[in-house]
């Protein structure tokens, strides 16, 4: 590592990988010219170059000293998930021999029966197939002593039902690629097959060490503190913000980097994060689906390596109650395979219409599936981090800046006509990039915000994977595509000449949508206010959010676009729904247990040692003349501590019966909404009468590690 670490990263980017450059190297000719027609028309590859592909493939991972190959997929449990085969064989005769067929590299047979279907399947035929998605280059990952040949397949059941979450994101980029070619054309813009969409993650995570983790049932069951006072301290240290790097931290971050290089994965920037022990790693952007196996990637190498360097990498957006949560800014854009990014301004009066008429787009997309996007990012960590009043609103809105909004106003007010085009270009578009790249002009309270060629979701959770709000994204934007397509070419067809149609197009949809543009303080009350002026979706939780996916409106729109079945579409409902109760249940009894064997033992214990020196202190008192004030005061401050243990043992006796209740509640919505409605505000009350306590106490009796230990104190 050190050695490599000092030759340039150009070097051996990607040497992990089974890349265009290990490909051509291994293959034989037309096999290489073959795979890549594959992947460039996005299909997949045929059993006839399976074979040598396999064979190749098996040659480059076995010289790099990997013995095991996996299927790396993504079910839909927000992970992934792997299950390793060894290369070894045993031949007829006896003799060892290692293998890797076609068949072996385009279709493997997890037994599916442990993931989720969402009662997709049922159980005789619990099989899934997994297929390699050549899309998504094969890779090396280290683990243990050796290296693993993962192939990044997606995972579908014997009926082509999507057991995953990759295979609708596929299916998304498909259906915005064939609206936005039709978008274009009716522009009058040709030549171009493919139009890509593209995302770069910014991921935020903490790190704090590791001893204090694995003290802290919390954090090793469910991610998160369930309890932990705030020191008085808390967070008014901004500064942490960009300051320097600890160098234990940095030294993380380089192993991590350095790993992701050879994982071809482009890291790109590191820095220190609002709250303490929190920082931030992003990568240059991607094609979104390799984005999203590279974030994937991102988050799995930071765990391992956290573990090595003695840290505990945490993803939750929302470790510490009060102080800034983690979110994964889902940066975005469409672009063409010519090399256009059609979000970017650009300084042609030709290029400005066709960023005008996707930019419009967007805010339509946005603006009719504001409800979808917001339930894409629903999960039970996300929820204690949207509407907090540091992080993205629960309600979607889009930051345009200033100079956009000025731009849209004057279309919409009828003072440009595009047919003179260039007052488009007077007004100023060739700035925006520029513009929005100025941190001035730049809105971080909104969770859609325009910035400069982009946008940036930062409503995403930091522990999720990118591809349904993905998946989600293209699907919008596909339609939305289509329905500015439609308009346009009706106008046309009546008679209008082509920048006519255009212009009233945009002109339409900018008034149309112009309650999703929200230029104010998102965390301010007045963005609620709006919200319900203008008939905003404003989806407060998980099961409020998810409730969406019941909407037959909702499951036409992802039939339309064949990204998800009805049938897919419900069995992600449930699934989801599944995993927010179990989460839930699981937080409730970690903290049940920790109430249990941890705070009231300890108050008790500490109740019990003033207990004595008070009533050492009364048998004193005559003698050294102590006044009944001063006995008075010590009797309150036993009295204090007695009167909150004894609330917490009454709220923890009442917590027990709160707890079974779950269990007997029959639908999946009714547990849910009891989650969300009693047990989570339950949680909240306990906890306040045990962090006071923690206040209270002796800190050498308090056992489990607290914020201070874990945020401030060194
Ligand atoms: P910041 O938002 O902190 O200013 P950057 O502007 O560098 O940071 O971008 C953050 C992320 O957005 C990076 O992952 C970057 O690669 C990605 N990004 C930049 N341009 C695009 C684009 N056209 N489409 C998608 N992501 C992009
Ligand atoms: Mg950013």
């Amino acid at each position: 590592m050190s050695s490599e670490s000092k030759i340039p990263v150009s070097t051996y980017f990607g040497a992990m990988t089974f890349d265009q450059k290990a490909m051509r190297a291994r293959l034989p000719k037309e096999v290489f010219t073959a795979l890549q027609g594959t992947i460039k028309a996005g299909k997949k590859i045929t059993e006839e170059i399976a074979g040598v592909v396999a064979h190749g493939m098996k040659e480059w991972a076995m010289e790099k000293g990997a013995t095991h190959y996996t299927h790396w997929f993504q079910p839909m449990t927000g992970s992934t998930a792997e299950k390793h085969d060894a290369f070894l064989s045993i031949d007829r005769d006896g003799t060892p021999i290692e293998r890797f067929s076609g068949e072996q590299l385009i279709q493997g047979e997890p037994d599916a029966s442990s993931f989720p279907s969402g009662g997709m399947r049922t159980t005789f035929e619990a099989r899934g197939y997994t297929a390699w998605d050549p899309s998504s280059p094969a890779f090396l990952m280290k683990g243990g002593k050796d290296l693993t040949l993962c192939i990044p397949t997606v995972f579908i059941s014997y009926n082509g039902e999507a057991l995953d979450a990759k295979t609708p994101l596929l299916r998304s980029m498909d259906a915005v690629s064939k609206s936005s070619i039709r978008l274009l054309e009716t522009l009058g813009v040709s030549g171009v097959s493919r139009v890509k969409t593209f995302a770069g993650c910014e991921q935020e995570y903490f790190l704090i060490d590791r001893k204090y983790y694995t003290e802290r049932p919390d954090l090793v069951m469910c991610g998160r503190t369930l309890l932990g006072a705030l020191p008085p301290k808390g967070q008014q240290l901004e500064d942490h913000y960009f300051g320097s790097i600890p160098d234990r931290v940095l030294e993380f971050m380089q192993d991590v980097e350095h790993e992701l290089y050879l994982l071809g994965i482009p890291a790109k920037t590191r820095h220190n994060e609002v709250a303490p022990h929190q920082f931030e790693i992003a990568p240059i952007f991607e094609e979104a689906n390799i984005a999203v196996d590279h974030n994937l990637l991102v988050m799995e190498v930071m765990r391992k390596i956290a573990e090595k360097k003695g840290f505990a990498l945490l993803l939750a957006e929302k470790p510490f109650a009060g102080i800034n949560g983690s979110g994964k800014h889902n940066n975005w854009s469409i672009g063409t395979d010519t090399g256009i990014n059609l979000l970017d301004p650009g300084d042609t009066p030709e290029k400005n219409i066709q960023f005008l008429v996707f930019l419009v787009a967007v805010l339509g997309g946005i603006y009719k599936r504001a409800d979808v996007l917001r339930m894409s990012i629903a999960s039970m960590g996300n929820d204690h981090r949207l509407g907090a009043n540091e992080a993205p609103p629960a309600v979607v809105t889009v930051f345009l800046g200033e100079l956009l909004e000025r731009v849209l106003d004057a279309i919409e007010s009828g003072k440009v006509d595009l047919k003179t085009q260039k007052q488009v270009l007077n007004l100023g578009l060739a700035q925006v990039p520029e513009v929005n790249k100025d941190y001035t002009d730049r809105n971080r309270t909104s969770p859609f915000a325009f910035t400069g060629n982009k946008f940036e979701f930062r409503a995403v959770g930091s522990s999720q994977a990118a591809s349904v709000p993905n998946m989600v994204l293209n699907t919008l934007m596909a339609e939305s595509v289509d329905q500015m397509a439609d308009a346009i070419l009706a106008k046309i067809k009546a008679g209008k000449e082509r920048d006519t149609a255009i212009l009233e197009t945009l002109r339409e949809q900018i008034t149309a949508t112009k309650a999703i543009r929200y230029q104010g303080d998102n965390y301010s009350e007045a963005l609620q206010q709006y919200a319900r002026d203008n008939g905003l979706p404003n989806l407060k939780n998980t099961p409020q959010s998810l409730r969406v996916l019941l909407k037959k409106d909702i499951q036409d729109l992802f039939i339309k676009y064949g990204v998800l079945t009805a049938e897919e579409t419900n069995s992600r409902l449930h699934i989801r729904l599944e995993r927010y109760v179990k989460g839930i249940d699981i937080e409730a009894r970690t903290l049940q247990l920790m109430l249990k064997t941890f705070v009231i033992p300890d108050v008790s214990e500490y109740q019990g040692d003033i207990g004595s020196s008070f009533n050492n202190l009364l048998a004193a008192a005559e003698a050294i003349g102590l006044s009944d004030k001063a006995i008075k005061s010590q009797a309150d401050h036993l009295k204090k501590l007695a009167e909150n243990l004894s609330t917490l043992i009454d709220l923890t006796g009442e917590f027990d019966e709160v707890v079974e209740k779950l269990e007997t509640l029959d639908s999946e919505f009714d547990k849910a909404d009891y989650c969300a409605d009693v047990l989570l505000p339950f949680m909240v009350k306990v906890r306040e009468v045990s962090d006071r306590l923690e206040l209270m106490v002796d800190r050498s009796r308090w056992q489990l590690p607290t914020y201070s230990e874990m945020l401030f104190e060194h």
